[in-house]
């Protein structure tokens, strides 16, 4: 049985539809969606191609209360004003997978979803993975002392304060 699970948004699953990417990714994983990236995916040929495949991808509706939970952490971190409503269902299903115990990437170039998954702890990665040298975490920096700490951290852990900001940090090359 395949463990690993790669979900995707709707630019990249297009890409993975043009290219060969997506028969050899089927071939050892599954490529799950959820049912709103259908709805984006409006020109003829890539309908057409979507079809062709749809026997081959996962469409599974992540439940409610993950998706509340992910729309709460994106207010959290300051992103939900950059992120859509597909953008939350699609991490809310690879949050979903990964509570299952499945292996997930997600595949997506887009900064804002990237940034929520690297707080929840999901791996993504690119189609085109020279596209992306760097990807930007989201973190919080005390107004007190300045120190930089983790988004998941209430407050400073140096001097305690609750009074921060967020910025975003640029952390680590992928290709
Ligand atoms: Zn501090």
């Amino acid at each position: 049985m395949k463990k690993l699970y790669y979900v995707t948004d709707t630019s990249s699953l297009i890409r993975l539809l043009r290219s060969n990417e997506f028969t050899r990714l089927v071939s050892t994983a599954y490529v799950a969606i959820p049912e709103d990236v259908l709805g984006e995916i409006k020109d003829k040929e890539s309908r057409f191609l979507l079809e062709s495949f749809l026997e081959r991808i996962s469409i599974i509706n992540p439940p409610t209360n993950i998706i509340n939970f992910i729309i709460k952490r994106a207010h959290e971190i300051g992103s939900i004003a950059e992120i859509s409503k597909v953008d939350i269902s699609i991490i809310a299903l690879a949050y979903y997978l990964k509570e299952k115990k499945y292996d997930v990437i997600v595949l997506t170039e887009d900064f804002a979803i990237q940034n929520l998954c690297s707080v929840l702890g999901i791996a993504f990665s690119s189609v085109r993975p020279r596209k992306i040298k760097w990807v930007f975490k989201i973190k919080k920096k005390c107004n007190v002392c300045g120190e930089v700490f983790d988004v998941l951290l209430d407050e400073c852990p140096i001097c305690g304060s609750k009074n921060y900001k967020l910025i975003k940090k640029r952390t680590r090359k992928i290709s």
